[in-house]
């Protein structure tokens, strides 16, 4: 970060004045024809829930991450939730989580019977510590859920050391990272198993939906059937034309599973997820070059031999040398008619977890420092080049208020 305010890459706007007229909404998903009519035709054909499409997709996702198995759900909180219950986790049973995740990631685990054991993250990756992790670690640790934040992959060669050393099963929280590569090595196929998201704001995008992936046959069936009412393997064939099956209940599962009408989606974003990624770094390098000379922390650089999934471009505002505090800038940036997320408030500030596990302010240190401090500001393969201008233009007006 640099303090003087120099003029020359930033856009010069008269002070106050609104960029825009239409507001311009955070993560809004880029969705073209063919998607648009794969959905129509799926309504048409009357197929609308679980079937063929679903299938397809996975049989893509599959191929994409280059794993045996890809399940397809109707969230990667739902991934989250059966990976916790196909590894074992049980009542009493510890999980290490970061702290600066989305409460999915949490609690996934709570939902399994288990107790979240929350990590602080490193300040400039803001990815889960791994000195931390070690800390963290009982005789009931259990699993890890690293988040690669952002799409910034998280040190998985220590965090697999770690787990090795201490037998622990790791599932990794994907749901930034569809892109992410660690070494040449995808993200999600690290661990036990991987989850993605296909939320509305995520790289690709199915409405709801999400994806677990695995090479272990046993933790696939257990999802693939838990997530449908644990009714035995293929039960959503039973009203095809191929006749009524008969199913059996094996497990009390979940409704978690995807439709057609989702993947329908899926189908088309998925052989775009580099198109996207490529309009994102641009976007990204173009925000980098602007902001180079504004009083913000910018992300830190993409680590040598990895693959930043680009997923969000967070601000650090920096509060301690500025006037604005981090939520009048938030609110200088709706005024502007620029939408914004806060990711995140670490999840131990929040009342439910301070409450249940005694968590405090003072905890984790790094986490909070970016709680107090971060702004997402748009990154969308949606946005057009006047709309990343007008974004630099709040930014910097925001910024330079006194
Ligand atoms: C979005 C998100 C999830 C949950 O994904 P859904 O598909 O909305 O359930 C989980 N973890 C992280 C880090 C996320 O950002």
């Amino acid at each position: 970060m640099k303090n003087n305010i120099k003029d020359d890459s930033i856009v010069q706007i008269e002070r106050g004045k609104i960029l825009r007229e239409k507001f311009l909404v955070f993560g809004s998903p880029l969705i073209e024809q063919p998607e648009i009519d794969e959905v129509i035709g799926s309504l048409k054909s009357g197929w609308i829930g679980t079937g063929p499409k679903v299938h397809q997709f996975e049989e893509m996702f599959k191929k994409y991450k280059g794993v045996k198995y890809a399940m397809a759900l109707n969230s990667c909180t739902a991934a989250l939730h059966l990976s916790m219950v196909a590894i074992g986790i049980k009542p009493g049973d510890e999980v290490i989580v970061p702290t600066m995740t989305f409460a999915a990631t949490a609690n996934a685990v709570i939902h399994a019977g288990g107790k979240p054991v929350f990590v602080d993250c490193q300040r400039d990756t803001m990815n889960i510590d791994p000195d931390d992790i070690e800390r963290k670690i009982s005789q009931r640790t259990k699993a890890i859920i690293p988040v690669h934040f952002g799409g910034r992959p998280c040190d998985m060669d220590r965090i697999v050391n770690i787990a090795r050393k201490h037998n622990l099963k790791i599932i990794e929280d994907s749901a930034h990272a569809i892109e992410t590569e660690y070494k040449g090595k995808k993200t999600g196929t690290f661990g036990d198993i991987g989850c993605f998201s296909f939320y509305v704001t995520k790289n690709i995008v199915t409405g709801e939906g999400g994806m677990a992936v695995t090479d272990n046959e046993d933790y696939a069936n257990q999802i693939k059937i838990l997530g449908l009412h644990g009714m035995s393997k293929d039960a959503w064939k039973r009203f095809s034309d191929a006749g009524y099956k008969h199913y059996q209940v094996v497990y009390s599962g979940f409704k978690y599973n995807m439709m057609d009408l989702q993947a329908a989606i899926g189908i088309h974003q998925l052989p775009r997820v580099e198109k996207y990624w490529k309009r994102r770094k641009e976007i990204w390098d173009r925000y980098n070059n602007a902001f180079d000379n504004l009083p913000v922390f910018v992300p830190a650089a993409v680590e040598q031999n990895t693959k930043h999934a680009f997923h969000l471009y967070t601000l650090l505002i920096d509060i301690d040398r500025l006037r604005i505090s981090r939520d009048q800038f938030l609110s200088e940036m709706t005024k502007q008619n620029i939408g914004v997320g806060v990711h995140y408030i670490a999840l131990h500030l929040h009342p439910f977890y301070q409450k249940t596990y005694a968590y405090k302010r003072g905890d984790f240190p790094n986490s909070e420092w970016i709680s107090d401090r971060t702004v997402s500001i748009p990154l969308s393969a949606k946005l057009t080049d006047g709309d990343v201008e007008d974004v630099i233009g709040a930014v910097s007006d925001a910024i330079t208020i006194t």
